[in-house]
């Protein structure tokens, strides 16, 4: 790669921004201490793509180092995600496309992250936005491997380059809250059934706390999980908690700070965390679990 190009992408890198992404990844191996040993250059596996036409579904765009399976029902089902988060959260039609590099499998996606990303903790998928140049439009990417949780994972990590496309920021609980619901089966109608089991016997909620969590280090599986009760809560618990999370997605196609959500919850409830228990005790399992 001719050098300027180097210096282009390190300059880029200085100015990429995270969304973070699912963390349901018990089985992954602990680092030695110290951080992984560094991988030879040879063996750093390249980004996806390049040597096969890329593959498109809706605003999405799939880079695979093998004819893409546009047929896949991992693929098909994707068509409909972009209408059904507008339709639910009332949010304009997005012109961004959303690039999504998909690794054969976990060992090159993982060396390739370690490369690239060496700060990220390890998760299954990411979403990363990457600002070309100063105020400029941000590449919505997504990396990814060809596992058993695709279908999830694609869901999961293309909701985040919607919302990001679309809106001037995204509260990192929000992002995986909303993530969480749409990463869902459309039957499931956002139930998340791990979730809603652990989450019946956890306790007490605390959005105040989670609106300050600003790093994807700092999101676990607790925060995944209360991040997801209070966007469920919000979209099916309430119609005014509806009314005031869709405004605060208004808000935020204006501005990236529009300041917490839970000052706007406690005008309308008396005891929005109470309110968000309750929810979970009176939300039914779906049917067709995922
Ligand atoms: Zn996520």
């Amino acid at each position: 790669m001719p050098r300027p190009a180097v210096r282009a992408r390190l300059a880029a890198l200085a100015l990429v921004g995270l969304a973070g992404c699912e963390s349901l990844r018990p089985a992954a191996p602990v680092p030695p201490a110290g951080g992984p040993a560094p991988l030879a250059a040879a063996s750093i596996p390249k980004k996806p793509g390049g040597i096969y036409p890329p593959g498109r579904v809706g605003p999405f765009v799939f880079y695979y180092d093998a004819p893409f399976p546009a047929d896949d029902p991992v693929f098909r089902d994707l068509e409909t995600l972009p209408d059904q988060i507008q339709r639910e959260l009332r949010l304009p039609v997005g012109t961004a496309f959303v690039q999504v590099y998909l690794f054969p499998d976990q060992d090159k996606y993982e060396a390739f992250m370690r490369d690239r990303f060496p700060w990220l903790p390890p998760r299954r998928a990411y979403f990363v936005t990457d600002q070309k140049r100063p105020g400029g439009a941000d590449d919505l990417q997504v990396y990814t491997w060809m596992g058993d949780h695709l279908r999830t994972d694609l869901r999961h990590e293309l909701t985040h380059g919607l919302l990001h496309g679309v809106l001037k920021g995204v509260p990192l609980w929000l992002d995986e809250g909303l993530a969480g619901f749409f990463e869902q089966p459309v039957e499931a109608d956002g139930v998340n059934f791990d979730h809603l089991d652990k989450l019946r016997r956890a306790g007490p909620f605390d959005l105040a706390r989670l609106e300050k969590v600003t790093k994807v280090e700092q999101m676990e599986k607790p925060e995944y999980r209360e991040s997801w009760a209070w966007v469920h809560y919000c979209l099916r618990g309430d119609p005014a908690a509806r009314a005031a999370l869709l405004e605060y997605l208004q808000a935020l196609r204006e501005t990236p700070a529009p300041g917490p959500l839970v000052p706007r919850l406690r005008a309308i409830l008396p005891d929005p965390e109470a309110a968000v228990a309750a929810h979970l005790q009176r939300t039914a399992v779906p049917v067709a679990r995922p």
